[in-house]
């Protein structure tokens, strides 16, 4: 450093109280110089802005030689202030200072002979915002310029070389390159302009590895890079820019991308939107002139014809994704709509159990409770009882339904054909249904049946136990809703079909609900007051054995006047003729062994064996009962309970088998599911009585059987 010494500041130099507070008043840094010796200055008085901008003390600043407050600064602003002479008392002028990095408006003005004062207004921001302006002005004059081109020119070449031209010219770019590209994204050509400044060598550049340009081809229309080491890193670029940042935008028009302009540009602080969408408008003219040009960049037949086949593979994927999109939300949709619908079902459902359990419960226990009165008169208890047993019966049966519905939802349920007499069926289902017409009290309510079958006597090929099943759901229904008038159900033959009926006076249903009937849980009338109980599991329950049977059921009906269901199911003939009942031998003489360990159970089954005139053997076990069959030779049937202690009726009717084929084992168990029948009847019983026994179906087996 050149020893130069501070100067004293003596009394005629030092400024005057009001130019003193003139200095310290101001805002903006502000020095006052003395010239001494021709060219040294030296500060005399400096303000606290001053102070600040070159980061030292006041007492460094007073007195110091200007070289040495501004040490080793050649910039021009510096020198300008040196060359003020007296000659103007006062001006200004603009600079850039690069070590404050501020664009300064320098004022000064002469207080006296050899004394000037010099102002540092900071006026960065509004050159920026000037430039910016400047910026904008230039590129709506690009977009005129080139809007106007692209009417004059048709060559491509021309068209896109002069519009590089004007965006060096009028925007300032250092370049513009203007890339053409094939439909495999490849380089086919490049434009380019240069301002006058702009001395990099483009030759040796590798375009294909500009970063930028992949992401183009990603779909991004417009990248501004203001910090492109980062934000582009590998950019072949890179290196000699450094200082530098791009636009880069993509020369797209009806979803064809044609290329890329790049555009190089000093740094900008701020991202400037409006220049932007400036950019991708004159991007869009352009490329929509390289689109009517006509020239297509597409070149060669092949290129072309590989550009449309993958377009149209890609159109494909794209209808194929859409389509999958649509199955999905279609499926979605569906499982939603299941989803509530099962939710509305559940509740639904339950509700009416829940009444449909409560009611026969309540006349159960109340009339139970009423009966414990020793004085009713006979007639009254008989009553009482038969409310009771009703009570009893309809539990079951709502027991039963959601049971067996709750099987034939969640298992398989096999076919199992077996011979049928269908005479005998109709004849069954009349006594019982003839009782529980009674039992109803619905005197006003008649029951027929008819059977005519082409060849009567014949024995049919079919599932019996669902087709039984089927039809005491249907005639239950007919009693239900029938309150005076008939109830006529049968079988008819129609070619290779048999068809069951079951037709009745009743309330009739609705034909828009034809269809909703059979499903779960639904019924004509849901209101809370309907006058019917029910859970609405009947018909589905029907339904769905049909389904099993290969058949179908179908309804008929007039509000009011009636309603006719009709069971159509597939069958084939024996061609036996039906045994004979007294082919089993003389049975009025023989007994019933009764297999039972509950006492309750036992003793009703003798009730009724004794009301029927028929005597009975009791064991309580399996191994007794096989016992009994091994030695007792005056026994003609066998009502065998499943569950017992020890050996099973299971096992025991398993042992029977293998000493007595003939003799008839009927299983009764509390194991009511449809499948439990067919387990049974392979062990080797002949048929099956599900627990409670009704009174019906016991005299029916022991009519059928002996
Ligand atoms: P529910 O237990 O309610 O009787 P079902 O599934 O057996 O259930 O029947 C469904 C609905 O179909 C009944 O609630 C009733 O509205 C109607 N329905 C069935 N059978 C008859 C019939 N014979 N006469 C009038 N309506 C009937």
């Amino acid at each position: 450093m050149l020893e130069r010494k501070n100067i004293e500041i003596d009394k005629e130099m030092k400024p005057s109280a009001l130019l003193e507070d003139v200095i310290n008043y101001q805002t903006d840094p502000v020095i006052l110089l003395e010239r001494l010796d021709g060219d040294d200055l030296f500060v005399i008085e400096a303000n606290t802005a001053f102070v600040e901008l070159i980061h030292n003390s006041k007492s460094f600043v007073i007195g110091q030689h200007l070289d040495d407050v501004f040490y080793q600064c050649d910039e021009t602003w510096l020198k300008k202030i040196k060359k003020i002479d007296q000659g103007h008392s006062s001006g200004k002028f603009e600079a850039y200072s690069k070590i404050f990095n501020t664009h300064f408006e320098l004022r000064y003005a002469y207080t006296k002979d050899n004394q000037f004062l010099v102002q540092f207004r900071d006026i960065s921001d509004f050159k920026k915002e000037q430039k910016r302006n400047l910026r904008l002005t230039n590129l709506y004059r690009s977009l005129r310029d080139i809007s106007r081109i692209t009417r004059m020119y048709t060559d491509r070449k021309k068209l896109l070389s002069s519009a590089a031209d004007i965006l060096v010219k009028n925007q300032g770019y250092y370049s513009i390159n203007i890339l053409l590209l094939d439909s495999w994204g490849k380089i086919k050509e490049r434009i380019s302009a240069f301002s006058e400044s702009e001395d990099l060598e483009f030759e040796n550049v590798d375009w294909s590895k500009l970063p930028c340009l992949k992401k183009l081809a990603k779909g991004v229309n417009l990248l501004y890079t203001l910090n492109p080491s980062e934000e582009c890193p590998g950019c072949p670029f890179l290196e000699t820019y450094q200082n530098r940042s791009a636009i880069v935008t993509s020369l797209k028009y009806r979803n064809i991308n044609y290329g890329a302009i790049i555009a190089s540009c000093e740094i900008k602080e701020t991202e400037s939107t409006e220049e932007k969408d400036l950019f991708l408008e004159i991007a869009g003219k352009l490329a929509h002139a390289i689109y009517i040009s006509n020239e297509n960049i597409l070149t060669g037949e092949e290129d072309r014809k590989a550009y449309y086949d993958r377009l149209s593979k890609q159109n494909a994927q794209l209808l194929d994704l859409n389509q999958q999109l649509e199955n999905l939300s279609q499926e979605l949709l569906a499982a939603k709509q299941k989803a509530e619908e099962s939710e509305k079902l559940k509740s639904n459902f339950l509700g009416l159990m829940s009444h449909e359990i409560r009611t026969p419960l309540n006349g159960i226990i109340g009339f139970a409770q009423l009966l414990s009165n020793n004085s009713l008169e006979p007639s009254k208890i008989k009553e009482y009882l038969g409310i009771i047993c009703e009570s009893g019966n309809n539990l079951l049966k709502t027991l039963n339904n959601v049971l067996d519905f709750s099987k034939l939802e969640s298992t398989k349920v096999e076919l199992h054909a077996d011979n049928l007499e269908p005479e005998l069926l109709c004849r069954e289902l009349f006594a019982e249904y003839s009782l529980e017409l009674k039992n109803k009290n619905k005197s006003g309510v008649e029951l027929f049946y008819e059977c005519s079958l082409d060849e009567l006597n014949q024995e049919i090929q079919l599932d019996s136990v669902k087709l039984h099943q089927i039809m005491r759901l249907l005639l239950d229904n007919a009693v239900k809703y029938t309150e005076e008038g008939r109830i006529d159900f049968g079988i008819k033959q129609k070619e290779e079909e048999l068809i069951f009926y079951v037709k009745d006076t009743g309330i009739g249903i609705p034909d828009d609900k034809y269809e909703i009937i059979f499903e779960r849980f639904s019924q004509v009338d849901s209101s809370s007051t309907r006058p019917y109980g029910g859970a609405g599991l009947g018909l589905a329950i029907a339904k769905a054995l049909a389904d099993r049977m290969n058949g179908e059921i179908l309804v008929e009906s007039e509000v009011h006047a009636g309603s006719l269901f009709q069971v159509v199911v597939p069958f084939s003939s024996t061609g036996n003729e039906p045994a004979q009942k007294d082919s089993r031998g003389n049975h009025s003489d023989v007994k019933v062994l009764i297999v039972e360990d509950d006492i309750y159970s036992a003793e009703y089954i003798i009730e009724v064996l004794e009301s029927m005139g028929r005597e009975a053997y009791w064991v309580k076990n399996g191994k007794e009962a096989i016992a009994y069959c091994k030695t007792k030779t005056d026994i003609g049937l066998v009502l065998m309970d499943i569950q017992l202690p020890g050996v099973s009726g299971e096992q025991a009717t398993m042992e029977i088998r293998k000493f007595n084929t003939k003799l008839p084992i009927i299983a009764q168990t509390a194991n009511a599911m449809i499948k439990d029948r067919e387990k049974y009847l392979a062990a080797g019983c002949d048929d099956y009585l599900p627990k409670p026994i009704a009174f019906v179906d016991l005299k029916n087996v022991i009519h059928k059987y002996l």
